[in-house]
């Protein structure tokens, strides 16, 4: 039981396009993951093979036959040996037949002198010429040195992959620090992002061409001493395309771009963060000129302080060496570092000093002219049936952010494709819309006849009350049938696109919103969990409106800080008097919305009655009910201009 007005549930965006999923990783952390029990089978047939190797080249070198010292006696003696060639202890016998064979000799004697112990007599030995060699053969040398070698060398091999494992399994014990920055190359035409893939944006854009124009051609600028930002802070909810621009910069100026994210600096131990940072950027000046996104500073670059204690140590010293290298550019460095954050009310005043992140740069949610062409840009590669008007997508999606705009067109090509249909039409792409906002339908999910009329209480509440009240938003279709978390909804569709929210506007959404409440109330004499995201909301909406935007009577124009876990910046006695205003504002709000509802319950009857009835209602048969009931709907501007 939601109402969805302009204050959407925030939804996660869909595969992002520029992420660039297969980008590699930077530095020698990173190395394909081969199991455990892989390498040591490897490893231990490697170490089999060059075994039997080493045995076939012995059995090569070695082929002769070895006959005891005995037989070589009474060989000579019968005088069938030609000639003996002695090397060290080894005796190489060649025969009279041309047979070579091999014997030892005593290592502590000489050949004579043993020989002679046989029996062999001078005369005898005298027939057989002797020599005598130097053991500096290659085979002698290769013989003696082989075994230790090979151990050697296989002792080596299972070292690197052991190393190779250690790295592979994530526990960097040799990686530890290098950075883990994923580097996008320019001439890598698959990953390029151009600002043709931004829409809108125009400050940004112009704000950012400038950097662009400097990293394609540094000398310029350098030669006329003009000092470039070294940091800039994109600043923008999220899915407004900020990793998106950042690309972009770098794929108009044709540089590297080195991207990390502040939550990956927020693990592992004290110490491990600023040597990654110093990693990053040295990489990074390396390739320069070179772009490095810090995507999340806010993970590192929160205000020292604030926050909940522990791992406080790590995130300040990667902070600290953020600024340490950012101080330490040279003019000539050509590095510009662009940052992303969506909560830059928590950013530490240290990054924004000069010479640091000193541009920064606010992307905007896009309004409806932006939201037509960033779905011009996503529908690009998609075949659009001949009725479907962008225009009116655009329309119907005030507080898109871009991503959710994607995601839009990307569940309308799903839709189509489902129902095997090769054109998308406007609508799947309307049907698109409420799913992004509110999450897929739920049709299985059946509502007992009870639930059904209370849902359809609560919705009709919403919608009447939104109807009757001057500064609410006109409802645009009503639904019983439940969607991601609500069991039923109200669209409602914002005049325009508005910055701006005004004290009156923000008090009769929160009666809207507590008009489903209320008609549950005040019909069934009871209250059920339904409402609870909508008390959730409305009492955030109302302790915002004290504490942020001083539009508390009693409090006055006052903003006080925020709360966190273990700092109050306020009193016990401010606290308790914030508490009474917001139950103030939210006890007013019901008390309009009841009376709006028990002064047309005939209406709220009716809504009701269609809805049991037909499950959804879209804005124009709600209107014609308005109407019966002498309640005169809305007007908007497209009313005018004639659009749907
Ligand atoms: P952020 O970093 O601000 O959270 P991203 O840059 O990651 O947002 O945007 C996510 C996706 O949404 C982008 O990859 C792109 O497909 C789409 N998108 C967001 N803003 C725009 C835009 N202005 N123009 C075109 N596409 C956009
Ligand atoms: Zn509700
Ligand atoms: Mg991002």
């Amino acid at each position: 039981m939601a109402t969805a007005p302009q204050k959407k549930p925030a939804i996660k965006a869909g595969k992002k396009k520029g992420a660039a999923p297969e980008a590699r990783r930077a530095g020698p952390g990173f190395r394909g993951k081969p199991s455990f029990l892989g390498n040591l089978v490897t490893t231990v047939l490697i170490f089999l093979l060059l075994m039997s190797l080493y045995s076939l080249v012995d059995g090569f070198i070695q082929p002769n036959e070895t006959i005891p010292l005995s037989a070589v006696a009474s060989d000579v003696t019968a005088g069938k040996v030609k000639s003996i060639v002695v090397h060290g202890d080894s005796l190489d016998l060649t025969y009279a037949d041309g047979v070579v064979k091999e014997s030892q000799k005593d290592p502590s004697a000489g050949l004579p002198e043993t020989l002679a112990t046989y029996g062999v007599t001078p005369e005898q030995l005298m027939k057989v010429p002797m020599t005598v060699q130097g053991q500096s053969g290659f085979d002698f040398w290769f013989m003696a040195l082989a075994p230790t070698l090979l151990s050697l060398a296989f002792v080596a091999i299972l070292f690197w992959f052991l190393t190779r494992q250690v790295r592979g399994a994530g526990m960097q014990a040799l990686s530890f620090g290098q950075s883990k920055a994923r580097v996008t190359d320019p001439a890598d035409a698959a990953q390029r992002v151009t600002f043709a893939d931004v829409a809108g944006a125009r400050e940004a854009k112009e704000e950012l061409v400038e950097i662009v124009d400097f990293l394609r051609n540094p000398k310029k600028f350098l030669d006329i001493g003009a000092r470039i930002p070294k940091g800039i802070i994109l600043m923008g909810a999220p899915g407004t395309g900020k990793t998106l621009l950042a690309r972009a910069v770098a794929g108009e100026a044709g540089v590297p771009f080195f991207s990390i994210s502040g939550s990956e600096f927020v693990e592992m131990f004290v110490g491990v963060g600023a040597s990654r940072v110093r990693d990053l950027f040295q990489l990074a000046k390396k390739a320069a000129p070179a772009i490095i996104f810090v995507d999340e500073i806010d993970a590192v670059g929160r205000a020292r302080g604030a926050g909940m204690g522990g791992g406080n140590d790590e995130r300040e010293q990667t902070l600290n060496q953020i600024l340490v290298e950012m101080d330490g550019f040279e003019p000539a460095e050509k590095v510009v570092v662009i940052a992303a954050t969506n909560r830059p009310d928590v950013l530490d005043p240290a990054l924004l000093r000069p010479g640091r992140f000193d541009r920064r740069v606010t992307i905007d949610l896009p309004d409806r002219r932006d939201r037509e062409e960033i779905l011009k840009i996503h529908a690009q590669k998609k075949p659009l049936g001949p009725d479907v008007a962008l225009a009116v997508i655009a329309e119907r999606t005030p507080g898109f952010s871009g991503a959710e705009l994607y995601s839009l067109m990307n569940e309308g090509a799903i839709l189509a494709a489902r129902e095997n249909r090769n054109e998308i039409t406007q609508y799947d792409l309307i049907r698109s819309i409420e799913k992004v906002m509110l999450g897929p339908e739920r049709k299985s999910h059946l509502l007992s006849k009870r639930e059904k009329e209370l849902t359809a209480y609560h919705e009709a509440g919403h919608a009447l009350v939104s109807s009757l009240l001057e500064h609410a938003d006109p409802v645009h279709k009503i639904s019983i049938i439940s969607r991601g978390r609500a069991a039923g909804y109200t669209l409602k569709l914002p005049f325009d696109d508005r910055k701006m929210q005004s004290k009156k506007q923000f008090l009769d959404d929160i009666a809207a919103t507590l008009g489903g409440y209320a008609a549950e109330e005040l019909l069934f004499d009871d209250v059920t969990t339904g409402p609870s995201n909508d008390l959730r909301v409305i009492t955030a909406l109302a302790r915002e409106m004290v504490t942020r935007y001083g539009m508390s009577d009693a409090l006055g124009p006052i903003a006080f800080g925020e709360r966190e876990l273990g700092h109050e910046p306020y009193s016990e006695k401010v606290a308790a008097e914030i508490d009474a205003e917001v139950s103030h504002i939210i006890e007013g709000a019901k008390a309009r919305a009841i009376k709006a509802i028990n002064e047309h319950r005939d209406a709220l009857d009716a809504i009701a009655k269609e809805l049991i009835e037909k499950e959804t209602i879209e804005r124009i048969e709600f209107e014609k009910i308005l109407l019966a009931n002498g309640i005169m709907p809305k007007k908007r501007e497209e009313d005018e201009s004639g659009a749907v």
